[in-house]
């Protein structure tokens, strides 16, 4: 079977690999889509010398058919359309029966991540354990279920942490695929989003996605941007997808006295005042970081119900063979979601 390897620098190859057959507790799933995330890019630019040793297939949005499953499996059967939770957990603390796998309190073999530390999306198949495969809906194609698998739910649990309703303004920092997918699950929320990006052409899938108003920080201050948006106050809410020192401090700075943020965008840094940005201003900070298991399914369920045309955030949909070309035009970060396909 073909697959994905990131070898470091920018530089990804095809190679072949070994199809294997699931172990007690284990499905195989013939992967249909296989979305990029953002936090793939961290890897894919490491340096060499640190991905020497790297023989895992990324890809962590993967989603598609379940085509073997191993001894002892009662939670799906041959034929399932499947999202799966990338993170397996050990299945019992108290994170991991909420169903946060990735906050899972013990340590050791079942600590794993799919498309990290094991074989990810980008392959032809890929085995991992039954109990992190959650039903894909009939009304979603697979890359809308890819997307979902990460992206898309991650948005949706910062907005839900702020409890964004009809009668907000939300400033989205970051129209890649995290924000976008939030742009258009706040409309569907209700709310008047302002959208914000470097990139005019990520602006524009912003407005194609719902976007009431599109702000850039080139041309002037997007704190003052967003104030003469809103009467002068700033935004009731704010979503940080985008990661950078400067759009993190803007979203504090660009909401309003008693307003909320959350930061969904990881690494890098960021220096705030905290009397003027925050104390002085009642800001309420929320960090989140992707979602449960149960997560995946009421996102899933939502933009099913509320119709929600995640499909038309792909904007580039590759077959393997082409993945390496698409991760380089990836990587430049002005193209809506780029998904890896075996439709
Ligand atoms: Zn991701
Ligand atoms: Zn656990």
């Amino acid at each position: 079977m073909r697959g994905l390897i990131f070898t470091g620098d920018r530089v990804a190859e095809v190679r072949d690999f070994d199809q294997l057959d699931p172990g007690p507790g284990e499905v195989r799933v013939k992967i249909r889509s296989s979305g990029m995330c953002g936090s793939d890019l961290n890897t894919y630019r490491k340096p060499a010398s640190d991905l020497a040793n790297t023989v895992k297939r990324p890809g962590h949005e993967p989603c598609g058919e379940i085509e073997a499953v191993g001894a002892g499996v009662t939670e799906v059967q041959i034929g399932d359309r499947v999202i799966v939770h990338h993170y397996l957990g050990c299945g019992h603390c108290r994170y991991c029966r909420q169903g946060y796998n990735q906050l899972c309190l013990n340590p050791g073999p079942d600590n794993l991540y799919y498309g990290g530390s094991e074989h990810g999306g980008h392959g032809e198949s890929l085995i991992c354990a039954a109990r992190v495969c959650v039903r894909l809906p009939d009304e979603l194609s697979f890359d809308e279920g890819a997307m979902v698998a990460c992206g898309t739910s991650t948005a949706y649990l910062g907005l839900t942490k702020m409890d964004i309703s009809g009668r907000d303004t939300i400033a989205i920092f970051g129209q890649g695929p995290v924000g976008l997918a939030g742009t258009m699950l706040a409309k569907a929320m209700g709310s008047r989003v302002i959208a914000v990006d470097l990139s005019d052409a990520r602006l524009q899938l912003g407005r194609d996605a719902g976007a009431d108003e599109l702000v850039n920080p080139k041309y002037g201050d997007v704190t003052e941007q967003i104030k003469a948006l809103t009467h002068g106050e700033g935004a009731d809410a704010s979503l940080e997808a985008a990661g950078a020192q400067a759009t993190r401090k803007a979203s504090c700075t660009s909401v309003k006295v008693f307003g909320r943020t959350a930061w969904v965008g990881e690494q890098g840094e960021v220096v705030l005042q905290p009397t003027p940005d925050i104390i002085h201003r009642h800001l309420t900070i929320h960090g989140s970081w992707t979602v449960s298991m149960f997560g995946l399914e009421e996102t899933a369920q939502f933009v099913v119900d509320r119709k929600i045309p995640l499909q038309n955030m792909v904007t580039e949909r590759v077959d393997i063979e082409n993945a390496v070309d698409a991760y380089q035009r990836f990587d430049k970060q002005d193209t809506g979601k780029m998904v890896i396909s075996w439709d």
